[in-house]
């Protein structure tokens, strides 16, 4: 029985954006995007109830992955 190798592997994420946001997130009223983007008033709301358009949500996201992953790095660089 052919058994294949197992590679980490990083996933892609989906075109559509890694949060979904389709129920419960929009509300009647627009507030100023809580990232100060500039960007127009937003509809939405962040998983903690705060005004933020969905890209910018996910740029944030995307940035503190990126942080949690290099201190992970360093703390094990300098642990070995
Ligand atoms: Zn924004």
């Amino acid at each position: 029985m052919a058994r294949r190798t197992r590679r980490p592997r990083r996933p892609e994420p989906p075109p559509t954006g890694v949060l979904d946001w389709e129920h419960g997130h929009w509300k009647p009223t627009a507030l100023p995007c809580r990232y100060g983007c500039g960007g127009w008033p937003t509809h939405l709301r962040d998983s903690k109830g705060r005004p933020a358009h969905k890209v910018c949500a996910e740029a944030a996201l995307a940035q503190q992955v990126r942080d949690y992953a290099e201190a992970y790095q360093n703390e094990r660089l300098r642990l070995t």
